[in-house]
């Protein structure tokens, strides 16, 4: 062996060697890498092991846990609903209403204090019976029975429970109050009661019951809410039909058919849509006529929840009362028209002798009497005077109360009716020397549409008492016209006086009736007080005003307002006034300026002069005048004497004298060479007249004077009366003849032909007036013979009846001497010999 072989051997020994190592090592660590893997599984185990044994650990602690917040929550669950419940009860006990519950087999599982404290002192209380409770209640008589038993009404209590649906019930306890029990059935069975106080309630209802009127309710859709017995007696047709729940559209039809309502009988769908109408108005009363004869009051008003709430009161007995009442009213304007036409009829049968009284005591005053006789006289004349204007102011003034005065608007001419007031009131006037003026606008209308008898009355109040009440300086009567249109002119009159005025306090007070001013000064005059108040409701009716102004001791304004339609004037055929220069002589200042005011506008120059010896100085001085206008009454040289001057001094022209006395004047001035007496205030037409028949040259010789007497014909069935104007017309140179009645006064016209006719209007066979208009209907065209109408106080329409009747002029009577020498003086014709006897 050598060394190589020994060494391979020994190099593949150590091969083997460490071959056989390696697959040790290699076994040992498979080995190894098992027991590590054993054991890892080992060690997973145990570690898992306690994992598992960590997490039930862990859940048990959890669940522990859980448990206790479970049992914490259940305990709070609990607490809370004990607290709920009981603050349920708590709230339940607050209320006023009594709330009990009982279970199925009506035990009472739990009530409210309310509920209970009915009870007080009773064992009530959870675990008693529905029953039970009754009947404490009726045996400790909790509740009123009336009549009825404890038994019964516990009975009938009991009774309720047992249907379908319980119905309320109500009981009045002992103490008064009303409960309305209103039982419920809960799904399970339990009942709930609940006992609901209503006194309130029933206090308003007792007093709906209470009223004596039908009391009914409709809610928002018209169905029937509720209603009082009342109601129901009211209307016993439809008691069938009256329950909560039906229309009213319902009813009304039930009540149709039926024929209930009188006045719906033949008409009746109109009838029901105004009904309807009614019903839904907001607001609505109304009458209602019932078949069975009673009236009923409806009135019908909406509630604010669009409901309608109805009250029917029965005035059966109101309208009996209402038709007693107007039957009543009937039977007193009847009595008040008789008591009217009494008046009329009395004031008339008194006017009558009282013509005889006061005539005579005129003519009384005209003889031979010693002073105390002449007083007596005086006397009786002056009462029997004022006693007529008492009776005529009554007699008007109960008319205006009886509401029977009409007025009777006609044709009339205003200037003329005040020209008429003012002749009647220049005797008196004359008599304390005042001076009547009228001044009548020139440019104003004087033809208007109104009642011309009324407008004379305001006019104779007005203008009489201004003369009364003036002693001296003048009254003025002034007509203006401040505006017109389209046929209607607005007038405004005064009547102005210097007379004693009115205080400021008594200014009001003097329109009223039978007031007048009461003082001292005042107390002399006689009057009623009432024409002032009758002035007024006179210009009232017309649709006027009146006033008045007056400064105390100064004087009075009276003025009216009226608005009238112009009446067409009458065309008048005028003569050119061919005079061209004019004197006028009077000593006032307002009848010169009305004067000058009239003449101007028909191209006459007019030189005014306040004196005859002014006058006479101015003749003296100037030519040219083509006429004198005088005055008669003026101080120291009258009208008479300026013109019994003026001859004398050698003037040719004509002189016109105007007098309030044409009577008197023509006794002194008849020989004066006057061309003309007027009546003053003269009236403008009449004027013109005059001036017109002067523009015609004169014929160089006067006729003769007139040979024969005028012919005066008085128609007056009554033999005093005809004996009273005999005697007053007794000193005239006329001839005089009497008509016994209408008939007697036609036929003297015809054979006789009078110059002018006095008419009574009240005659047997054939009154004034038919007289009147049978004579205008003969007399037909050929002349016009004045008729002046002889009347008692104007009755109504009087007036106008009369001058439609053809009359020219009325005078009322008793008749006065001056006032029918004036008329004759007027009416006098030129071709008859002068009124004044000569000598
Ligand atoms: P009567 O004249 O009948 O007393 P009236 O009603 O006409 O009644 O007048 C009432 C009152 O008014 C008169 O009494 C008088 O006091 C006063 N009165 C009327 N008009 C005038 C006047 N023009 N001047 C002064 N007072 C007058």
């Amino acid at each position: 062996m050598d060394m190589t072989e020994k060494l391979a051997k020994e190099r593949r020994a150590r091969l083997a060697a460490e071959r056989l190592l390696e697959q040790k090592s290699r076994e040992l660590f498979a080995a190894n890498q098992k027991l590590a893997l054993h054991a890892r599984l080992l060690s997973d185990e145990i570690v898992m092991q306690r994992s598992v044994v960590r997490e039930a650990q862990s859940q048990a602690e959890a669940l522990k846990g859980q448990n206790a917040r479970f049992v914490t929550a259940l305990e709070q669950a609990h607490t809370q609903a004990v607290m709920a419940e009981r603050r349920l009860w708590d709230s339940i006990d607050t209320i006023r209403d009594g709330f009990a519950v009982f279970d199925s087999g009506l035990q009472m599982v739990a009530a409210n204090r309310a509920y209970l404290g009915a009870f007080q002192g009773l064992k009530v209380g959870p675990g008693i019976s529905y029953a039970g409770v009754l009947q404490l209640a009726a045996e400790h008589r909790l509740v009123r029975l009336e009549a009825e038993s404890a038994e019964a009404w516990v009975a009938r209590m009991l009774a309720r429970l047992e249907g379908e649906v319980i119905a309320p019930v109500v009981v009045q306890m002992a103490s008064g109050n009303y409960l309305r029990l209103v039982d419920r059935r809960a799904r399970d069975g339990d009942v709930v009661s609940l006992a609901i106080d209503i006194t309130e309630q029933m206090r308003i209802w007792a007093a709906i019951e209470a009223i004596p009127d039908g009391f009914v309710l409709f809610d928002r859709e018209d169905r029937l809410l509720t209603f009082n017995q009342r109601y129901r007696d009211i209307h016993p047709e439809s008691a069938d039909i009256l329950r909560p729940g039906v229309t009213f559209d319902e009813i009304l039809r039930h009540g149709l058919a039926r024929g209930k309502y009188a006045e719906a009988v033949g008409r009746e769908a109109e009838w029901m849509a105004e009904r309807m109408a009614q019903h839904r108005a907001p607001s609505s009363i109304h009458e209602q006529k019932l078949a069975n004869g009673r009236w009923l009051r409806v009135l019908e008003q909406g509630t604010p929840d669009g409901g309608r709430v109805g009250l029917r009161v029965d005035i059966t007995d109101w309208k009996e009362q209402q038709a007693a009442l107007e039957a009543a009213r009937a039977q007193a304007e009847a009595a008040n028209r008789a008591k009217s036409a009494f008046l009329a009829n009395m004031s008339h049968e008194i006017r009558t002798p009282m013509n005889g009284v006061v005539g005579m005591a005129e003519l009384l005053c005209d003889t031979a009497l010693s002073e105390e006789q002449r007083l007596f006289a005086e006397t009786i004349r002056s009462s029997g005077e004022a006693l007529l204007v008492i009776i005529n102011d009554i007699l008007d003034y109960s008319k205006i109360e009886a509401e029977r005065l009409v007025l009777h608007p006609e044709p009339f001419d205003l200037e003329r009716v005040i020209h008429e007031v003012a002749m009647l009131l220049q005797p008196r006037a004359r008599a304390k020397g005042i001076d009547l003026i009228i001044d009548y606008d020139m440019f104003l209308p004087t033809r208007f549409i109104g009642d011309p008898g009324r407008i004379r009355q305001v006019l104779t109040n007005l203008m009489g008492n201004a003369v009364k009440f003036t002693e001296q300086g003048h009254v003025l009567v002034r007509v203006v016209g401040p505006e017109g249109s389209a046929g209607m002119q607005s007038l405004h009159v005064t009547v102005e006086d210097t007379g004693i005025g009115i205080s400021a306090a008594n200014l009001e007070h003097i329109f009223g009736e039978f007031n007048q001013v009461e003082d001292q000064q005042n107390r002399k005059f006689e009057g009623t007080g009432l024409g002032l108040a009758i002035t007024r409701r006179l210009i009232e009716k017309m649709d006027g005003t009146v006033w008045v102004d007056s400064t105390l001791g100064k004087g009075a304004c009276f003025g009216f307002r009226l608005t009238l339609p112009v009446s067409e004037a009458a065309p008048a055929a005028r003569l050119p006034i061919t005079l061209r220069r004019a004197l006028v002589v009077d000593d006032q200042f307002i009848n010169r300026t009305i004067l000058e005011r009239q003449l101007t506008p028909h191209g006459i120059a007019v030189t005014l002069c306040r004196s005859g010896a002014e006058a006479l100085a101015t003749l003296a001085q100037e030519e040219g005048f083509d006429v004198v206008v005088t005055d008669h009454e003026m101080p120291e040289m009258d009208g008479v004497m300026l013109a019994r001057q003026i001859r004398a001094a050698g003037h040719q022209m004509p002189v016109v004298m105007l007098s309030s006395n044409p009577f008197v004047a023509q006794a002194a001035g008849g020989d004066a060479g006057l061309a003309a007496i007027l009546q003053k205030p003269i009236l403008r037409s009449e004027l013109y007249r005059h001036l017109q028949e002067l523009s015609v040259p004169l014929p160089a010789a006067a006729p003769p004077a007139g040979q024969r007497q005028m012919r005066v014909l008085a128609a007056e069935d009554n033999r005093t009366n005809q004996l009273v104007f005999a005697k007053m017309v007794k000193d005239l140179d006329i001839d005089l003849r009497f008509a016994n009645n209408g008939r007697e006064a036609v036929e003297l016209y015809q054979d006789w032909r009078p110059d002018l006719i006095f008419m009574d209007i009240s005659m047997p066979e054939m009154d004034g007036r038919a007289a009147a208009r049978a004579i205008r209907g003969l007399e037909a065209g050929q002349g016009h013979v004045p008729i002046v109408a002889l009347t008692a106080h104007a009755m109504e329409g009087d007036a106008a009846a009369i001058l439609a009747a053809g009359l020219d002029l009325y005078l009322t009577k008793p008749l006065r001497r001056s006032v029918l020498l004036e008329v004759m003086t007027t009416h006098w014709p030129k071709e008859t010999r002068p009124l004044a006897p000569a000598g």
